[in-house]
């Protein structure tokens, strides 16, 4: 069973179909979270997803827009995008967002946006906090978005933190790894950020996407959405 795994879409249609292009066909599509906030296509990328079926977490980013949760812990241009998908999304929309779970079990894999300890808001960026998830599940697994960085944590070894891309990791007993961010990167490197679990193998691969950027961009700033937010697609900050 081949997984495609993606995280922290964030409203950004353009890299999401360059992901969905690019890894072809597979029997699942799980999301870590963050589908909404930031970007400049909520609407059009929480339709794609549902067209392809992905089985879907709640982020933050998605609560606050579907019912102002934690709107008070955003810095300014994150509240003000939040505030904008508000008002472009249908009724019908934010209740969508609003029934998300904010953990899910699929196969062997716990999916959360930040952690089992606190599926919203906790960064996982060490070993330490990526066992403490570990502990909690139910599953061998567990996948988490939030940090917009890509990154494995082997139960017995230490975190992969500058991961490679297209050659396989073995997952091993127990894993919890992080996809990285499709609309949104963070690690410096400015292409949409994906991972691919083949569970049969025991395999997780990273890759990352090109995408056109500026489009994005472009209709960031088309939407009135704070410049900082598109200018720092294209350094992956
Ligand atoms: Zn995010």
């Amino acid at each position: 069973m081949k997984i495609g795994v993606l995280s922290d879409i964030h409203a950004n249609l353009v890299a999401l179909e360059a992901v969905l292009a690019s890894l072809g066909s597979v029997d699942a599509l799980w999301v870590c979270g963050d589908t909404v906030g930031y970007g400049p296509e909520p609407s059009d990328v929480l339709a794609l997803l549902r067209e392809r079926g992905a089985v879907i977490v709640a982020g933050n980013h998605d609560r606050a827009v579907a019912t102002g949760e934690d709107l008070e812990l955003f810095n300014e241009p994150a509240a003000l995008a939040v505030l904008a998908h508000q008002r472009w999304l249908s009724a019908e929309e934010r209740d969508a967002l609003a029934a998300l779970p904010r953990t899910l079990e699929a196969s062997d894999v716990t999916l959360c946006h930040g952690s089992l300890r606190d599926p919203l808001w906790e960064y996982v960026t060490s070993e330490r906090a990526a066992a403490a998830s570990l502990a909690l599940a139910r599953t061998s697994h567990c996948c988490a978005g939030h940090t917009h960085v890509p990154a494995l944590f082997p139960a017995s070894g230490e975190r992969i933190g500058h991961v490679r891309y297209g050659d396989p990791y073995p997952l091993g007993a127990r894993a919890f790894f992080n996809p990285g961010s499709v609309g949104q990167p963070r690690d410096g490197d400015a292409r949409a950020a994906y991972a691919l679990v083949d569970l049969a193998g025991g395999t997780l691969t990273f890759h990352r996407s090109s995408y056109a950027i500026e489009k994005t961009q472009v209709a960031m700033r088309e939407r009135s959405l704070p410049q900082i937010l598109a200018d720092r697609l294209a350094f992956g900050l």
